[in-house]
C-alpha cells in the first residue's frame, strides 16, 4: 500500500490535520473482508467521476488543473467527511474518509457526494472564498478605522469581516455544487436522484442564519431540477 502521507501533509497543513495518512482510490486495499467489496465499487467509481469531472471541468474553464486525484483517508477514527483541495501543483484533490465510504448504500450515492466535491473544484470555490474573505476583512476594517477604533479592534473587525464574506456566500456555493455535482454524476453513468438520496440521512442545517450549508430540501429541489433538465425524473 503506498502511503503518501509527506505529500499530504504539506499540502494540508493548513486546513486539515497535518497526520492525515491517505492512499489514492486505486491503491486502498482494506484488510477487512466486508470493506473489500466496497473497495471496489469505490475504485471504479473514483475513475468514472474522474473521468467525467475532466471533461466538464476542460469545456467551462481555462486553465485550470482539471487533472482529479481521489484518495481515502486511512485513519479509521476520521469522522465521515469528504472535501476537496488543492496539491501544491494546483491539482484537485478529493478526499474521503473511510466512514464516508461506509455511511453510503450505493455506487449513485457515492459518484454523487464525489460529482459535488468535483464540481466546487471546477466552480472554483476555494479561490471564490478566498477573495470573500478578503473583501469581507477589508470592507469591516476600513469600517472600524473610519470610525476612529485602535489597532486591536480594527483587526477584530478584519477577522469578523472575513467570516461574514465567507458565510454570506457559502449556501449559494453549495447549491451551485450540487447543480453541477448533479451533471458530473449523470455523465459519469450515475443516478443523481438515486445518490441525492444521502442528504436524507444527514442532519438538516435548516434555515439558520450562520448555516454553511442550505436546508436539505432546497439542495433536493436543485437537484431535481438539474436531473430534469438532463431528462432524469426516476
Ligand atoms: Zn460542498
Amino acid at each position: 500500500m503506498r502511503r503518501l502521507a509527506p505529500m499530504l501533509a504539506l499540502l494540508l497543513a493548513a486546513c486539515v490535520s497535518p497526520r492525515l495518512v491517505a492512499v489514492s482510490a486505486e491503491d486502498w486495499q482494506p484488510d477487512a473482508p466486508d470493506m473489500q467489496a466496497m473497495a471496489r465499487e469505490f475504485t471504479d467509481v473514483s475513475r468514472k467521476v474522474s473521468n467525467a469531472a475532466r471533461t466538464e471541468c476542460n469545456r467551462r474553464t481555462t486553465a485550470v488543473n482539471c487533472d482529479f486525484v481521489v484518495l481515502v483517508d486511512l485513519d479509521p477514527r476520521a469522522p465521515a467527511n469528504a472535501f476537496q483541495t488543492l496539491d501544491d501543483k494546483g491539482r484537485p484533490v478529493i478526499i474521503f474518509t473511510q466512514s464516508m465510504i461506509r455511511s453510503t448504500l450505493n455506487a449513485d450515492e457515492v459518484a454523487f457526494v464525489m460529482g459535488h466535491e468535483a464540481a466546487h473544484h471546477v466552480l472554483n470555490h476555494i479561490a471564490r472564498q478566498a477573495q470573500n474573505a478578503k473583501d469581507g476583512a477589508r470592507s469591516f476594517g476600513d469600517r472600524a478605522r473610519a470610525l476612529g477604533e485602535d489597532a486591536a479592534a480594527i483587526e477584530a473587525a478584519q477577522e469578523l469581516g472575513a467570516e461574514v464574506g465567507v458565510q454570506s456566500y457559502a449556501r449559494e456555493f453549495e447549491l451551485e455544487a450540487d447543480q453541477l455535482g448533479t451533471i458530473i454524476t449523470y455523465r459519469s453513468g450515475y443516478n443523481p436522484l438515486i445518490g441525492a438520496k444521502y442528504f436524507a440521512r444527514i442532519p438538516d442545517p435548516g434555515d439558520q442564519f450562520f448555516a454553511t450549508h442550505p436546508p436539505n430540501a432546497q439542495r433536493v429541489q436543485m437537484v431535481l431540477q438539474t436531473a430534469a433538465g438532463l431528462g432524469v425524473t426516476q
